[in-house]
This record gives structure tokens, sequence and C-alpha cells, in this order.
């Protein structure tokens, strides 16, 4: 009966994304966690375990070497190790045989691009970059940089920062404004392992929903989304919906 639901629940994704002109998948820490990188949220989330304030502004000026000291830890050491998954490479491959336009994520591990896919806009920034906090000079992310933390501005000797976003920063431009476009013009929606919890990022699949975009939604469990605004509920992993999405 479950597997039989399952299978029309495919169908009827497959059947909104062919007749689609414009679609764009939403993506979550859920797309990456069989790539071995933990959720923030949920059981084994990190927040259970770190405390979030180390991804605080404030909390990084103040101690830029316990926070930098934890950073590396997280986002570099167990990040590198971190390969794509299928369902990274299957949104890749629907891209390529034409029947995805975008892919807006809210992660910042890389793995999109890894995988392949060619439009893909960081909604939280990224990892693979530092930034310095006093002239704005950027450096692509090597082992050498992190030797020492703080890591700093070989310019001005400001400490650097990833170029992702922390609690308390706004939304990188033109990331936010290509998001809005995208919720404006896109016909389906993909969404995948995301919990919908996560301001503003969250808004962005609702806004699509009010413009009359149809959402389809991967995830292991219920999100905000899949009572309100989801039209498709696919629940799973992530990788075996997109397999089967992918028999299109
Ligand atoms: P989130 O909103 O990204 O939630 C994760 C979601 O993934 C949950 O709904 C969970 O049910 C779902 N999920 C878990 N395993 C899955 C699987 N195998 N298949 C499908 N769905 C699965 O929330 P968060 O984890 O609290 O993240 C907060 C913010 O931090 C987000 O912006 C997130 O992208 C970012 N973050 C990024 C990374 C990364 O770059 N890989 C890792 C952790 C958090
Ligand atoms: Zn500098």
């Amino acid at each position: 009966m479950e597997s039989q639901n399952i299978k029309d629940k495919l169908n009827q994704a497959i059947e909104l994304i062919r007749n689609s002109s414009h679609t764009t998948a939403f993506t979550g820490a859920g797309v990456s966690v069989e790539s071995g990188i933990p959720p923030f949220r949920g059981e084994n989330g990190l927040w259970s375990k770190i405390d979030p304030v180390f991804l605080d502004t404030l909390y990084f000026y103040k101690y830029p070497e316990k926070s930098w000291r934890l950073i590396k830890e997280i986002f570099y050491d167990s990040f590198r190790k971190a390969k794509p998954n299928d369902a990274h490479y299957a949104l890749a491959e629907l891209g390529n045989k034409g029947f995805l336009d975008v892919v807006i994520t809210q992660n910042i591990d890389n793995l999109h691009q890894q995988a392949g896919s060619k439009k893909v806009i960081e909604f939280h920034g990224t990892s693979q970059r530092l930034v310095c906090t006093n002239c704005g000079r950027q450096y692509g992310i090597t082992e050498e940089l992190l030797s020492i933390l703080p890591p700093k501005c070989i310019n001005c000797s400001s400490i650097l920062k990833p170029d992702f976003v922390f609690f308390g920063e706004p939304i990188p431009e033109p990331a936010r404004s290509h998001s809005l476009n995208e919720a404006k013009i896109a016909d389906v929606f993909i969404l995948i392992g995301t919990t919908g919890e996560v301001q503003p990022a969250s808004m962005i699949p609702i806004i699509a929903k009010n413009n009359g975009t149809r959402i389809i939604e991967i995830n292991i469990e219920d999100s905000k989304y899949t009572d309100s605004i989801t039209d498709v509920f696919l629940k799973g992993k992530a990788t075996e919906m997109m397999l089967n999405l992918l028999k299109i």
C-alpha cells in the first residue's frame, strides 16, 4: 500500500517537472547528510553537541581564536573529507537533461558544484572563501591559511572570516535577489532536506508558492512546509528519491 502510494507520488512529481518550463531546487543540510555532514537541527544535529553562539558575529569578534578553532574543526576538517552523494549527482544530471534550471542551496559545503551543477545560488555564502574583516580582500581556502588561527590578512593583518553567513548577518547579494527572482519565475520548486525553520531562507519557497509555484518536497520527516505549501511530499532519503526522479 505504502509503496504504491510513493510510486503514485513519484509519478505526480515527474509529471509536474515534465510540464514545467522553469524548475528550481531548494536544498538544505539534509541533502548533504548522506555525504557524512551532520545537520544542525534534529536528533544528531550539531546544536545538540555544540553551542550555536560560536557562529554569532559578536562572539566571533570577541573571541576570534576560540571561535576559529571550532569553525575549523566543524566546517573545514570534516567538510574536506565529504564527497557529493547520489542526490547531488542526480540534481546535476537533471540539469544536464534540461529538467532543472537552478539550485538554490542553504549549504556552504560546495557539494552541488563538485557534483557538476552549473547554476548554484549560495544563499548563505560558502566555506570555500575567506574574507578580510577589514579590507575585504578574498582568499581561496588552503590548508596553509588555516595553519595558524585565527587566519590573518596579508594586506592589513586583520582577522579573516569565512565567507558564509553568521547569525546576525544579512544575506549576501546577489544571492538574495537571485533567489527572489527564482521564487517569481519558477513553475516548480523541489525542496530537499530542509526544515523551513531557518530565517529568512525559509521564506523563499513560501514566496514561490504565493506566486503560483508547485512544490515537490523530499525529506525523511515532515517539515514546516509539508502540511502548509507542499503539493507532492516524497517521504524518504534525498539520494533514493532523487534517483527515482531521474527516471523522468
Ligand atoms: P535544515 O533546515 O537544513 O534541516 C535539515 C533537514 O534535513 C531536516 O528537515 C531533516 O529531516 C532533513 N534530512 C536529514 N537527513 C536527510 C536525508 N538523508 N534526506 C532528506 N532529508 C534529510 O536545518 P539545519 O540542519 O538546522 O541547518 C541550518 C542552516 O545551516 C541551513 O542553512 C543549512 O543549510 C546550514 N547547514 C549547512 C550544512 C552544509 O553545508 N552541509 C550543514 C549543516 C547546516
Ligand atoms: Zn585585509
